[in-house]
């Protein structure tokens, strides 16, 4: 299956998944492979990379888990999971699926911003009475 691109599509993306996104661009047209092992097939191209592209760019309904999700999720005692694969496997048992696209987008600017790796801004965080802060040993 191919999907018609266009810059809106790949607005919401990193700058990496951009530039893959580009590349997708180059070989194949203004036509998107929204085709798991097609994308899978790019060099340096893994879950990571490929499911926003499937996501954002084709709407096909899958989970992207960087490590911004898997910490917050985890934090939030959400999933309780070792791995970010561990974490995107839990999410899509537990996870309702009209958010699979969303969360990536929305959970990692929080995680680079607020819930970040070291002493997360839990004082003004907006979701602390939500929050089990699992692992929080110390935080801003
Ligand atoms: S309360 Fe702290 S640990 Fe929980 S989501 Fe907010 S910043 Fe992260």
């Amino acid at each position: 299956m191919y999907r018609h691109s266009n810059k809106a599509d790949l607005h919401h993306l990193p700058v990496s998944r951009k530039l893959f996104a580009r590349e997708v661009g180059r070989r194949f047209g203004d036509a998107l492979p929204c085709d798991r092992d097609v994308l899978l097939s790019f060099a340096d191209v893994g879950p990571e990379c490929a499911n926003p592209v499937l996501g954002v760019g084709c709407g096909t309904p899958v989970i992207s888990v960087d490590i911004h999700v898997h910490r917050v999720t985890g934090r939030w005692g959400y999933v309780k999971a070792s791995t970010p694969e561990k974490t995107l496997a839990a999410l899509e048992t537990t996870l309702r699926q009209r958010y699979w696209i969303d969360i990536n987008r929305l959970l990692v600017p929080f995680g680079k911003h607020v819930c970040t790796g070291n002493r997360p801004r839990c004082s003004t965080c907006p979701v602390l009475d939500m929050c089990q802060q699992i692992g929080v040993t110390d935080h801003r």
